[in-house]
């Protein structure tokens, strides 16, 4: 039977196309070989982070550069035997950390932020899913005078975008989390920002509730994307057929190939990003606290404190950085001494374009693919506004969001 419309990934994004499309009344066939939220979506920090408006590209950097890829503690690290491949991408971040073009980014990126509630709005709605939700704001901090002061351009960027917050000081970091050692100078609470207790478990629950509502998944991989004069025809790795009217590309990190096959080169390439689990500890914080000079959140979790974070360029593969993964524990220690030992770690693959923004549109070979892909550091965040934007395209509605940032033809 042919699929009205085939969304290929389940994670937050393609889970929420799948819920928008299913709402317009859609037939709608999920293709993962894997169950719901088990991709970059697995082992986020789990912050809805509606502030999160500043990308990785901003003029910082080439400050922080140098320092970022030689402190032991830095946070960011390069595979340096994917520099060879990395290069492309590398030059063009690069040139997207100019202060006009990283503003641009960053406008871009808060206009879908400033929506983004309004995306997840309806799923909250009901008791499965609202029931995953933990209202504690992000308390984001600093345990360095320079950064903090460092930081105070961006923090001025959020503003002037909308982004609203209070700055607190050491005393009142304390109040707030008094199991925090007493390191850090300076935070920011981010007003209106909450967090998942188990994001897997989130999209699990919106997959059980789709499913009742006719959502069909197909757990297959899919090798190619076919466009079709009247469709598009999708062939799985074994050889199978699968036709559709419409298809969604929603694969994360490995959605790069299916836009080739679609007619567009798109730059996109991968922030590998790493957790750690110290079980039975939630009870030390009660808000996603981020230390801004290590990179990372903890966040606690039903299963415990999750320290996750860092940022490793270095390709899609399995081999763990050992460095990235001690500098998390150490570091979550560090900020919460009482921490017991962990019991988990992992490792995930955040799908990040070069100029920070995701991709979300029609492909250039055929209007009857559209892409949904690239979402970054913000992928649950955004997840619900992508839906909402991807079934204004299937449907041939106006967007309320200029779309033109998120072109793929944008490179
Ligand atoms: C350490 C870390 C912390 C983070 N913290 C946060 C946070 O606090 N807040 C936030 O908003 N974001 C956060 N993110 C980012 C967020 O996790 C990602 O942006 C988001 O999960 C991306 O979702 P996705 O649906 O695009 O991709 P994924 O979740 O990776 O899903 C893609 C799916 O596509 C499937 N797929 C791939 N290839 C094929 C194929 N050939 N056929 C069929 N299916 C295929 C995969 O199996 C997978 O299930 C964090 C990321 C990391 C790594």
């Amino acid at each position: 039977m042919m699929a009205d419309v085939a969304v290929i990934g389940a994670g937050f994004v393609g889970l929420s196309c799948a819920h928008w499309l299913l709402r317009d009344g859609h037939r709608v066939t999920l293709f993962d070989p894997q169950g719901p939220g088990e991709g970059a979506s697995y082992g986020n920090a789990g912050t809805f982070a509606n502030y999160a408006c500043i990308p990785v590209n901003n003029p910082d950097v080439f400050r922080n550069l140098p320092r970022f890829l030689f402190s032991p503690q830095s946070p960011l690290r390069i595979r340096w035997g994917y520099l060879p491949r990395l290069t492309p991408w590398l030059a063009r971040f690069l040139l997207s950390s100019t202060p006009r073009r990283y503003e641009r980014s960053a406008t871009a990126l808060a206009s879908l932020l400033s929506r983004a509630f309004e995306g997840y709005r309806e799923m909250l709605a009901t008791d499965a899913l609202a029931s995953f939700v933990r209202e504690g704001e992000c308390l984001y901090l600093y345990s360095n005078e320079a950064s903090f002061q460092a930081a105070q351009r961006s923090l001025a960027l959020r503003r002037s975008l909308g982004v609203q917050f209070q700055t607190l000081g050491r005393e009142r970091i304390q109040q707030l989390e008094p199991n925090l050692a007493p390191i850090f100078l300076h935070g920011t609470l981010f007003s209106g920002s909450w967090y998942l207790s188990d994001p897997r478990a989130f999209l699990q629950a919106l997959h059980a509730a789709m499913t009742r509502q006719g959502l069909v998944h197909e757990r297959v991989a899919i090798e190619r994307v076919e466009p079709r004069p009247h469709g598009v025809r999708l062939v799985d790795t074994t050889g199978r057929v699968f036709d559709a009217a419409r298809t969604v590309i929603c694969a994360g990190a490995l959605s790069k190939r299916f836009a080739r096959q679609c007619g567009d080169t798109v730059p996109l390439d991968t922030e590998r990003g790493y957790h750690v689990r110290f079980p039975g500890t939630s009870n030390l914080i009660s808000r996603p606290c981020g230390w801004a000079e290590r990179g990372f959140y903890m966040t606690p979790m039903t299963g415990g404190i999750r320290a996750a974070g860092t940022v490793e360029l270095g390709g899609y593969g399995p081999e763990r950085n050992a460095a990235l993964l001690n500098l998390l524990r150490t570091s979550a220690r560090e900020a919460l001494p009482s921490l017991t030992r962990p019991d988990a770690d992992w490792l995930g693959f955040r799908p990040t374009l070069p100029d920070g923004l995701p991709v979300i549109g029609p492909s250039s070979a055929s209007r009857h693919v559209v892409y949904a892909f690239g979402h970054q550091h913000v992928g649950v965040t955004l997840g619900g506004v992508t839906g909402s934007v991807v079934a204004d395209l299937v449907a041939g509605r106006a967007s309320p969001i200029d779309l033109q940032p998120y072109s793929p033809r944008r490179f």
